[in-house]
């Protein structure tokens, strides 16, 4: 008795949910490609960050680009500033392919202000060739994602799941996820149903999503759906069985520019994200307590590597493999020490970003029936990226502001 009242509210509610959200499935309002720093495809987000990056650029050597899937879609790693780093930051965009609509932005956005002499002063003398500062751009780190409108990549994979140590995948081919028990009580029947995705899939798996959140709780589902998993190569939040393609790029970068980093003695990684919190407002995930110094002001700044204090940073005492391995786990050669900071923005609720990955990957998998698979990849564009001059504003301010901060942290190296 008590579940069918759950489930009965859990139907009003999301149905509610449905007709109030405008960001919601199907009824979202078109992409329309414009001269604003945020791009609707991946086409766009790469000429404006190229053409954004290109006055800051002193050789060939400071931009190289790097093929990563069969049709070669590219990333672009950029590098400027010092000749001669002490202090680097690490600027990522779009490890989660969709989510680069907000990353790719507060890049070309910093970048063209910074040409135009709009950015912050102090800033713009701390990057001058003559001073201490390197900034490396990441740029589309997953481009099939973005191209596709996908978070997983080429292979299916969840870059921010997969910097694994030698050690861990062996745990992992053991364990098959170190969330795999919760994983598994939601694989089947709501993650990644194996059959083509329909249209009463598109309003059913929300219902269905509260239902078994109600009978497993949401902390099961948040762990299952953080931790990501190991056994289900097509089922979401994979973390494939290698390292990926778009990491060998970035290796390759830091291993040809060696000379050029030989001298950092402290690198700060800002990793920017979108998909979890309230609408606009950025959680600041670092790998320690301590880097929250770095980043005064912030609406949260929650570490996930001690007990998470916050609901966006909870359920993540499980999770291997994120950006913020990228020095450990990867050969990269910068010396000195390093942090990480993962810099979230929140778009829709979190039971309707699931609520897309479900259909999309579905779709992406075994097809649709009667709906195109386009109109799923769109919903989950909507669920990733809220398109609407308020949100744009708050992801370009705060995403500036890290950015600024980082490179006046990595200074004092
Ligand atoms: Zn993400």
């Amino acid at each position: 008795m008590g579940v069918t009242v759950y489930f009965l509210g859990a139907v009003i509610v999301a149905l509610l949910g449905v007709w109030q959200s405008e960001s919601f499935l199907y009824t979202s309002h078109e992409c329309v490609a414009n001269d604003g720093p945020f791009s609707c495809t991946y086409e766009e987000a790469r000429d404006k960050f190229r053409a954004a990056i290109t006055p800051f650029l002193r050789d060939a050597n400071d931009m190289q680009s790097y093929p990563v899937s069969d049709e070669g879609l590219e990333i672009d790693i950029a590098y400027i500033g010092s000749k001669a780093p002490t202090g680097l930051v690490i600027h990522m965009s779009g490890t989660h392919g969709v989510e680069a609509h907000a990353g790719a932005g507060v890049q070309t956005d910093w970048l063209r202000k910074l040409s135009e002499g709009t950015g912050g002063k102090e800033v713009t003398e701390f990057i001058q060739p003559d001073r201490n500062v390197g900034i490396v751009f990441v740029s589309l780190l997953n481009p099939y994602g973005m191209k596709y409108g996908r978070r997983f990549n080429e292979n299916s994979v969840d870059l921010n799941r997969n910097l694994l140590t030698d050690k861990q995948w062996e745990s992992l081919k053991k364990s098959g996820g170190n969330a795999k028990k919760e994983y598994e009580q939601f694989d089947v029947p709501l993650f990644n149903p194996p059959r083509p995705a329909v249209w009463s899939d598109s309003w059913l798996t929300l219902p269905k999503a509260l239902y078994y959140t109600v009978i497993y709780g949401v902390n099961t589902l948040k762990t299952a759906v953080v931790t990501g998993q190991y056994y289900n190569p097509k089922g979401i939040f994979y973390t494939g069985d290698k390292i990926q393609p778009s990491y060998q790029a970035v290796t390759d970068y830091f291993q040809n520019r060696s000379e050029l980093f030989s001298n950092v003695r402290t690198t700060m990684i800002v990793d920017v994200h979108t998909g979890l919190g309230p609408a606009g407002i950025d959680t600041l995930m670092p790998d320690s307590d301590a880097v929250c110094n770095y980043f005064p002001g912030a609406p949260v700044c929650d570490s996930h590597a001690s007990e998470a204090t916050t609901e966006v940073a909870a359920g993540y005492e499980l999770v291997w493999g994120t950006t913020s391995k990228l020095i450990t786990a990867l050969p990269l050669g910068i010396p000195g020490s390093h942090m990480h900071v993962c810099q979230e923005f929140g778009t829709v609720p979190g039971i309707m970003v699931v609520n897309a990955l479900v259909l999309e990957n579905m779709a992406y998998h075994y097809g649709t029936s009667g709906v195109s698979r386009e109109t799923f990849q769109q919903g989950l564009r909507d669920a990733f990226y809220v398109r609407n001059d308020a949100w744009e504003e708050l992801v370009r301010a705060r995403g500036a502001l890290v950015l600024e901060q980082a490179i006046v942290g990595v200074s004092k190296a």
